[in-house]
Parts: C-alpha cells; structure tokens; sequence
C-alpha cells in the first residue's frame, strides 16, 4: 500500500483521449476536428504572421530571465486592457488587472478574487466549456445550471437565460462567454446582452465574460468585445477573463489576463492589491515569453495591423468552411437540418449529432469529433471537407 493510497484515479479528459486516438490511428484519411485549435487551410498548426515578427523583434532585443513582476508585464497588461476595453475605458482608471496563466489562469483567479470579495454563488447556462464547474467546485464555490441553448432549434434558450436572472438571488456571479461559445457557436445578440446587462444592474447581480476567442466571430477584435464594453458603460461591475491562446496561437505559451471593473475608483487599488496577493499565494510570477511577444505586438501600430488582418482572415476562414459543409450536405441530401453550420459563430459547430453517430464517426470513418457533438470547424479544409461530410451523411442515414 501507499500512504496516497486515498486518492482515487482520476478519468482523463475525453478530448484528451480522443486526441491519443486520433494520433494512434494509422489511416491516411483521418480528420481531427476534436480540440479547440486553429488550423490553416494546411491543416497542421497555426504561426500567426504577427507572432513570427514579434519573435523576430523579441529575438533582437533580448530581455533576459530576471522575475518580471508580480502584476505581470505593465505593456502587456495595458496591451490587454485595450484589446479587451478599448483604448477610451483602459485610460479611465477603474481596472485591477493581473497577467495570469492562460485564459484558465484568469478564470481560476477571478473566481478566487470573487471568493474573497463573498462572491461564492455561481449560475451557469449549458452546455458550456467543460473545465468551468470543476473549477468552480475546485475552489469550494457552488454551481447552478440553467439551459442556454435549446438542442431541438439549435438556437439559444433565451427565456431560460433571462429567468435564471430574474431568479438568482442577489449578488450571484453569472459566467458567460462573450463570443464563439464553446461549444455551441451560440452567441448573444446586441438586444440579448442589453437585456442580459439590464438584469444584472436592477438584480445587484456579477457577471464574469470569459474572453476566449476575441474576433473569431466577427473578424473584429473590438466587436468581439461589444458585450465587455456595454456592461462597463451600464456602469456594472464585472470581472473579464481573457485568453490569447486562440486569437494569437500562443497555446503553450498560457498567454492570459484577469481585470475587474471597479466603478468607484477609490476601490481599485484594493482590488488590485488582492489580485496580486492571491496570485504570489499560487504562482508568485506568470510566465514572461509569450506575454512578452503580446506586448511587442500590442505596441507596435504595424504588427498590430497585421494582427487584425490575421484574426480577420481566420474568420473569413472559418465562414467559408462552414458554408462549403451545409452546400456539401445539401447535395448529398443528407436527412436533417443543417443551417446551424452556419448560423454559428466562431471554431465550434455544435453538430447535434449522437454519441454513438459521434462513436461511428471515429470507428467506421476514422473522423475524431468530440462525443458531444462540437466539431471544431478549423479542423476541415479543401482536402477532407467534402470526406468528412460524406460520413456525417452516412451515419446519420
Ligand atoms: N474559456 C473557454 C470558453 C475556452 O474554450 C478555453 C479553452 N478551451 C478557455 C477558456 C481557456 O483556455 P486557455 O487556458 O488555454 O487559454
């Protein structure tokens, strides 16, 4: 025996298994369309033309491997505001913003600042990203689901998002996706986040916008962001957890920023002062390299451009495949409705198809999609778009 021998064994994550399937699968003709990564048109992984520049400049300009500091890099954390803000709010003084690890990194220290602020009541709609109620338990919060999209119209349930709101007893946090839900491609409109931002104003209620895939859905970062703006000018106070992992490919990098809106300014050096000291507590320091290739871009007027010209092209991408998989289903007359290809926004297409037509997609036409349907639509290109929607037609028959 063991003196760990009270530990359970833990199941892996099934898209973690998916991917060890997928990369033990010796077929030619094998599509992955399981983990949440951009890939080109190439199919393997993505180097943002920006990134290569930036690593180039970094290269010529060696920083060293001192501490940096503990609220991170000051240029990338005001690089991050701005993406996040815009340039007009990140000057007015009411953020508390912490460099963290990754988007998951600020999810994890949003909600322990939440803690320690009394916040501990969570509401979230489902389906959502799978980690968050982990998370949230993790710390010792509580969860409370509500639907947030309705699997027979593939379209958001919006009566249910609004009567969780009206419901909620006060001071509750609200977690939502700001845009390219995951894993539904179901964002809000405009109206839906007025009303949405309305609710939490007249219920005294929080919200936390997790910021994973700023620009995938419309091809602009700063409308991406239309939500994060509009509850800063309801004068509501939230906090955004922001990822560069997707919208700058910086995966391994863990790349990410946590801010809390403080409408009373007089608040937000205590706020800042708990994000750092909850931070030092747990990782003391965030990683510097890729926060370090987000600030030469962030400062940089001309890669900045190219940024926005790269995140605009992947979107453009993303939309012209999704349209190639409803022309390709039409043909086929595959049975069924399939304009939620694209009515959806962002890397995600929530198929809706079973788990056992998800299982035959993998078993009998070496196609790994996740077994709750989200296809991530980046996976797909000229070469296997027209194979893989030949098996989406041939298990669903
Ligand atoms: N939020 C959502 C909705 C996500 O899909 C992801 C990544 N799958 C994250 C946060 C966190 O990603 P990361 O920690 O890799 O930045």
């Amino acid at each position: 025996t063991s003196k760990f021998n009270r530990l359970e064994r833990e199941a892996p994550d099934p898209i973690v298994q998916t991917m060890t399937l997928y990369a033990n699968d010796p077929s030619p003709n094998k599509v992955d369309v399981s983990i949440g990564v951009y890939k080109s048109e190439k199919g393997g992984s993505y180097l943002f033309p920006c990134v290569a520049e930036a690593k180039k400049v970094l290269a010529a300009n060696d920083p060293g491997h001192n501490y940096t500091n503990m609220q991170g890099i000051p240029e990338f954390i005001s690089g991050a505001r701005k993406v996040a803000f815009g340039e007009e709010y990140a000057a007015e003084g009411k953020l508390a913003s912490l460099q963290t690890i990754s988007g998951t990194g600020a999810l994890h220290m949003g909600f322990v600042f939440l803690r320690e602020a009394g916040y501990t009541n969570f509401y979230l709609g489902v389906p959502s990203w799978s980690n968050y109620i982990g998370m949230i338990e993790f710390i010792g919060s509580k969860v409370t689901t509500f639907t947030h999209y309705n699997e027979k119209t593939k379209k958001i349930e919006f009566d249910a998002v609004v009567s969780a709101l009206e419901s909620a007893p006060a001071n509750s946090v609200f977690l939502f996706q700001t845009c390219c839900h995951n894993p539904t491609g179901a964002d809000y409109s405009q109206e839906q986040w007025k009303k949405i931002g309305q609710l939490l104003k007249q219920r005294d209620l929080i919200a936390v916008l997790d910021t994973a895939y700023q620009g995938f859905s419309s091809g602009d970062k700063d409308k991406d962001a239309w939500a994060i703006r509009h509850f800063y000018e309801l004068g509501l106070e939230f906090v955004v957890c922001q990822s560069f992992s997707k919208n700058l490919g910086l995966y391994g990098e863990r790349v990410g920023c946590v801010h809390a809106v403080v409408q009373d300014k007089e608040y937000v050096p205590n706020a800042q002062s708990t994000l750092v000291a909850n931070f030092r507590s747990e990782c003391s320091f965030a990683p510097a390299y890729g926060a370090r290739l987000a600030s030469i871009i962030f400062q940089s007027p001309e890669l900045k451009q190219v940024w926005d010209n790269d995140v605009a092209e992947i979107t453009e991408r993303l939309k012209t495949i999704r349209k190639k998989v409803l022309d390709i289903l039409t043909e086929l007359k595959t049975p069924g409705k399939w304009d939620h290809v694209v009515e959806q926004e962002g890397l995600f297409w929530y198929s809706g198809l079973t788990p056992v037509q998800n299982d035959r997609l993998i078993s009998e036409h070496n196609v790994y999609s996740t077994s709750i349907g989200r296809v991530n639509i980046a996976g797909l290109n000229n070469n296997n778009v027209e194979y893989f929607c030949k098996a989406i037609d041939e298990v669903v028959r």
